[in-house]
């Protein structure tokens, strides 16, 4: 029997997960149904509960859905009890267990994809939400040389930093302690690319050799990565691998078969190109 599994999200209609998950699922030949799940904000459970009543194996969940998902979870691994935030769901034997890939997903793709390493670099994010709570665990895990979190609301850094010192020592500074410093790695975590905007970085903190990632993917640069450009950064990537990858760990635990990334990450780009 075909199994199937979803991603859940408000609004959902724009989520790249079923194309990506029914290209892995053709890629290993697994049998799996894969489709969209829309839910009104107060729904949520109702809506899931009604997916694992149907016979349902996993979900994804995109926003604003992970906190609900880490709540209805009833076993956690590690990185998603760290991240207080669930992006894969699986049903079995009558549990639900929660788990998170985003930050897997987006060390692979620095590390495996881009081949640049993070261990021994001073890495800098700029943002302090949902998505960098779940990758700050397997940053760190990396041993960078530094790991500095930057955003515009102050306390909220200060709150992951102190949340994550059992990990590994973060410093949590508002943008204009930026100015004139220079990192290896700078990723933009903030959502100021999905309204054209530029978070507030004080010029010159981009190196001849600095990889800038935008967790954003857009078809052309965004204006993180056209300022990095400017600035003669030495690497720029969007969040697009990172998708893939979070997806393809996703598709691990579920079916045991690690797919190949490469190639649906460059079906993916030029779909939307
Ligand atoms: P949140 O809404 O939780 O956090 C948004 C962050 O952006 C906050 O730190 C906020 O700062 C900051 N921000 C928003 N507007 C501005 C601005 N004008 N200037 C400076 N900072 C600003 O979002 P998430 O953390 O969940 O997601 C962040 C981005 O990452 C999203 O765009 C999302 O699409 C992307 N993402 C990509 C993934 C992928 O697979 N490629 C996976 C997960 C997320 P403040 O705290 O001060 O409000």
């Amino acid at each position: 029997m075909t199994d199937r599994y979803a991603v859940i999200g408000n609004p959902v209609s724009h989520s790249q997960s079923p194309f990506i998950h029914t290209e892995f699922a053709r890629q290993t030949g697994e049998d799996i149904q894969y489709d969209r799940l829309y839910a009104d904000l107060d729904k949520f459970d109702e809506v899931v509960g009604q997916f694992i009543k149907d016979g349902a194996k996993g979900l994804n969940i995109t926003l604003p859905f992970k906190g609900n998902a880490y709540r209805m979870a009833t076993e956690l691994t590690e990185r998603a009890r760290a991240a207080e935030a669930v992006n894969t769901l699986t049903f079995k034997d009558g549990k639900i267990y929660g788990d998170n890939t985003d930050g897997v997903g987006l060390v692979r793709d620095i590390v495996s994809n881009l081949d640049f390493p993070i261990a021994g670099q001073r890495v800098l994010i700029l943002g302090a939400g949902g998505a960098v709570r779940g990758v700050l665990g397997p940053i760190l895990a990396e041993k960078p040389a530094s790991l500095t979190i930057a955003n515009r609301t102050l306390i909220k850094a200060e709150a992951l930093a102190h949340q994550f010192s059992a990990h590994g020592k973060i410093e949590a500074v508002g943008y204009e302690v930026l100015a004139g410093r220079q990192f290896d790695i700078i990723i933009n975590a903030t959502s100021t690319s999905l309204s054209n905007e530029l978070p507030p970085i004080p010029a010159g903190v981009f190196a001849a050799r600095t990889l800038a990632y935008d967790m954003v993917y857009s078809k052309g640069l965004t204006p993180f990565l056209r300022r990095a450009q400017t600035e003669n950064a030495g690497m720029l990537a969007d969040g697009l691998g990172m998708l893939v990858e979070q997806a393809a760990e996703s598709f691990r635990i579920w079916r045991g078969i690690q797919p190949d990334t490469r190639k649906v990450t460059n079906e993916l780009r030029d779909l939307l190109a």
